[in-house]
């Protein structure tokens, strides 16, 4: 295709053909050929780099310190070491990554205490919201369906973005800030909500109660943040009758980055906003998400990593979207902890305390040192009358079960393994306490 009919479809396509609408947006991205959204991010991704060379102090830094000549950009790998960082975005003040006026500001702290900062335009966060609408179509919501969105509302982004594409698609919905799960469950009758967003814990406690108190009609749950195992999905979409399909995003990304369809096997990224690497991968296809931003121009990221481990998954999704997957996330960059007994990552502990009785949701794994031996500690908080020794046989059990090759290490010395029992809350003072630490001195 000659770049003049690329940017035809750029310029006619997107605002003319599709327009606002939802459903035409949904049936293009379902019948656009793999080798056009190629083409088509490839203009874009060296369109968002020519953009930023120009306009983003920051970025325009990097390509000078390595020479770099942005005209000559064509993919990626020409950018070399170039990079943004969570670290760039805290240390650097906001003018450094502006390129125009913004419209809102949004935050994020992540497991560290200073926040990153977001500025979107009122455009963008209606695209966003309009590419969320789509992947909620594709899921089934359709007018006439009633929404409720219980993501904490504050500096984040979530709720809002929701919210937005809820008003593109003209369905009934409520983004009401995070009430308690007891407070929210009687307005579930009254205002016959069929689809709930919210996030995974808070879905949790929600099921509780209704498996005691009654369910009411469900078409579709949606649960953003990867902190829902595949237990809890499986317990929650029992009692309910019907689908939890998981979502995908930050608020660097302005929201939605990918969302799973009904198959529920790995997020589809939305390719049309967003261009992904996976760096430094390991054997297994693993590695670091790198995002580039196609379609913002406030505050757009070139190359910004996430630091969040996944792997794409390149098999064609038998639901017959196009667009490619990624894995579930298997953990944070930055709490990957690397042990004689192998690369740790806090899935492995999801997964070994996931069905232990008697535990509450706060957990944490540190990995200390006592002498020259490295000890893997379970820090746990225990449910009224839970006997520890119960706990710390089921968690020894799971591991050997689910982990043969670390439990071998630990029977054959490498590590130790350790256990602490702690009162309620004293892991839960901030709003992503981390899962695994690393204690040791470096
Ligand atoms: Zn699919």
């Amino acid at each position: 295709m000659k770049p003049q009919m690329l940017d035809t479809l750029r310029n006619l396509l997107a605002p003319v053909i599709i327009g606002e609408s939802v459903p035409r947006l949904v049936r293009w991205g379902k019948a656009a050929p793999r080798s056009l959204i190629r083409r088509l991010q490839a203009d874009a991704f060296r369109g968002v780099v020519r953009y930023a060379a120009k306009h983003q102090r920051f970025f325009a830094r990097k390509l000078e310190e390595r020479g770099i000549d942005p005209a000559r950009v064509q993919e990626p790998e020409d950018l070399g070491d170039v990079f943004t960082t969570p670290e760039d975005l805290q240390r650097l003040p906001a003018e450094d990554f502006l390129c125009r006026a913004p419209q809102a500001v949004y935050e994020t702290t992540g497991t560290s205490a200073v926040p990153k900062r977001v500025y979107f335009n009122y455009g963008e966060l209606e695209a966003a919201g309009r590419y969320e609408a789509a992947a909620l179509w594709e899921n089934g919501v359709r007018p006439g369906d009633r929404v409720v969105c219980t993501f904490d509302p504050g500096y984040w982004l979530s709720s809002w973005v929701t919210f937005l594409g809820c008003k593109g698609m003209k369905l009934f919905c409520s983004a009401v800030g995070k009430p308690t799960p007891w407070d929210f469950y009687p307005r579930l009758a009254v205002y016959r909500y069929n689809v709930i967003i919210a996030d995974p814990t808070w879905l949790v406690s929600l099921t509780e109660i209704a498996e005691r108190e009654g369910t009411v009609p469900m078409k579709l749950m949606v649960a953003a943040g990867d902190r829902m195992t595949d237990v809890y999905r499986s317990y929650v979409q029992k009692v309910w009758q019907a689908p939890v399909v998981l979502g995908y995003g930050s608020t660097e990304a302005g929201g939605g980055l990918g969302m799973e369809c009904r198959r529920r096997e790995g997020y589809h990224l939305d390719e049309f906003n967003f261009f992904i690497e996976i760096v430094d991968p390991d054997d297994e296809g693993y590695g670091e998400l790198v995002m580039t931003t196609l379609s913002r121009r406030t505050q757009p990221f070139i190359r910004y990593r996430m630091r969040d481990i996944a792997r794409f998954n390149n098999e064609p999704c038998p639901c017959g979207a196009p667009l490619r997957r990624i894995s579930r996330i298997k953990g944070r960059r930055d709490e990957m902890v690397v042990m004689g007994a192998g690369n740790l990552h806090p899935e492995i502990f999801d997964r070994v305390l996931h069905d232990v009785v008697g535990i509450s949701e706060g957990w944490q794994v540190a990995v200390r040192q006592e002498g020259l031996r490295d000890i893997l500690e379970f820090r746990l908080v225990l449910n009224n009358g839970t006997k520890p020794g119960w706990v710390e046989e089921a968690v020894r059990r799971n591991l050997e079960a689910h982990y043969p090759d670390l439990w071998a290490n630990q029977a054959c010395g490498m590590y130790k393994l350790a256990f602490s029992f702690l009162p309620p809350g004293a892991l839960e003072h901030r709003r992503k306490p981390k899962r695994l630490v690393d204690e040791r001195q470096s």
